[in-house]
C-alpha cells in the first residue's frame, strides 16, 4: 500500500537538507531573489474549508511565513489582506495571484508599520475592503544581526521594538474595533524568545515581549469570545536571513543544528497559524504553538 506524500511522510527528509550560499539583499528582502527559493505551499497545501468565509489581515504577507500562512488561509476559505512594506510589491502580486487563484479576495495594503497611523489605517483599509475583520495574524518582523552590544545604538533598538512588538500593540488595538467574538489573533513570536542568539539582543528581547503580549492579552480578551495566541518558529528559511538577518558566514549552516538537521520552510508553519485562527483551537488561548524542528522549548 502507498500513503499520500501530505498523510505519511518522513518529516527529515520531507524537504531539501538545504546549504545556502552566502548572499546579500537590502532589507526588506525579496522572496523572489532568495537562493535557494523557498516553499510556501504554492503546489502542495490543501484547504478543507476550515476557515471558509473568514476575512483576514496578515501583515509580513508577502513573502516567508506570511506568504506561506497567506496562501493557506485562501485555500482553507478566507480572504486576505496582506499588510508589507511597498519595497516588496513584487512579492506580494506574486501572493495576490494565488489567493485570487484559490477563488478568493486579496486586498494589497503596503505600508510601514513603524508609523502608527499606518497601524490604524492598514487594520480600517482592510475591514472596509473585506467587508469586516475576524482573523488577525501579527506576522511582520524586522531582523538585523548585529555582533557586539558597542555598535547597537539607539535608532535600530527603537526601529526593532517599533515594528517587532509595539506595531501589534497598535494594529491589534486598532483591529478591536472590528473584531466579533469568534475572531482570533496569532502572533510570530520566536525560538529567540527563549534561546536568544548572541547577535540578536534587540530581536530576541522583542520577541520575548510578544509571547508575555500573547499571554496577557489572551487572558484579558478570552471573556470576549476573542482567542489570542502565538507561533514560534525555528530557523525558517526566508529572505529576513539575508537582509542582514545573520552574519553571512552563518547562512550556509542556517538550521542544520536542529534536531530534525535541516531548516524549516515556511509552508510548515502555516498549518500552526490555521490550527490557531480556525474554531477548532476554541479552547487553546494565550498559547505558543512552537515549530522549530525538535529544540525543547518551554
Ligand atoms: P520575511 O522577511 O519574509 O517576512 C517579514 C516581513 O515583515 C516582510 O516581508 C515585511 O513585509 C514585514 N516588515 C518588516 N518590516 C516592516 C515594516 N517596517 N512595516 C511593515 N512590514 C514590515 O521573513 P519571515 O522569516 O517570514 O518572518 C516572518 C515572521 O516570522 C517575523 O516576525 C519573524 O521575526 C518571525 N520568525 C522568523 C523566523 C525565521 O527563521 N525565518 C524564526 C522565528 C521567527
Ligand atoms: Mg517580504
Amino acid at each position: 500500500m502507498t500513503h499520500d506524500q501530505l498523510t505519511f511522510t518522513n518529516p527529515v527528509t520531507r524537504f531539501p537538507d538545504i546549504t545556502p550560499p552566502k548572499q546579500d539583499q537590502s532589507e526588506p528582502g525579496l522572496d523572489a531573489e532568495l537562493i535557494p527559493q523557498t516553499d510556501r505551499g504554492e503546489d502542495s497545501y490543501r484547504g478543507t474549508g476550515r476557515l471558509s468565509g473568514r476575512r483576514a489581515l496578515i501583515t509580513g504577507a508577502d513573502s516567508g511565513i506570511g506568504a506561506a500562512v497567506a496562501i493557506a488561509f485562501a485555500r482553507e476559505g478566507a480572504d486576505v489582506a496582506l499588510s508589507y512594506l511597498p519595497d516588496e510589491e513584487e512579492d506580494a502580486q506574486r501572493i495576490c495571484q494565488l489567493i485570487e487563484d484559490a477563488g478568493r479576495t486579496a486586498v494589497r495594503l503596503p505600508g510601514d508599520l513603524a508609523d502608527g497611523d499606518f497601524c490604524e489605517r492598514v487594520v480600517d483599509e482592510a475591514a472596509s475592503a473585506l467587508g469586516g475583520l475576524d482573523a488577525l495574524v501579527n506576522n511582520a518582523g524586522r531582523q538585523i544581526a548585529v555582533e557586539s552590544i558597542d555598535d547597537l545604538d539607539d535608532e535600530q533598538w527603537s526601529q526593532t521594538y517599533d515594528v517587532n512588538i509595539r506595531a501589534i500593540f497598535r494594529v491589534t488595538k486598532a483591529a478591536l474595533r472590528h473584531l466579533v467574538p469568534g475572531s482570533t489573533i496569532v502572533n510570530s513570536t520566536s525560538i529567540q524568545a527563549y534561546n536568544p542568539s548572541a547577535h540578536l539582543l534587540d530581536y530576541a528581547s522583542a520577541k520575548a515581549a510578544i509571547n508575555n503580549f500573547t499571554k496577557g492579552l489572551g487572558q484579558q480578551l478570552a471573556p470576549k469570545g476573542i482567542r489570542v495566541n502565538g507561533v514560534a518558529p525555528g530557523p525558517v528559511w526566508t529572505p529576513l536571513q539575508v537582509s542582514d538577518g545573520q552574519p553571512k558566514e552563518a547562512l550556509p549552516e542556517f538550521g542544520k543544528s536542529t534536531p530534525i538537521g535541516r531548516a524549516g520552510q515556511p509552508t510548515e508553519l502555516a498549518p500552526a497559524y490555521v490550527f490557531l485562527t480556525s474554531s477548532e483551537s476554541s479552547y487553546v488561548i494565550g498559547e505558543t504553538l512552537n515549530v522549530n524542528g525538535g529544540t525543547p522549548s518551554p
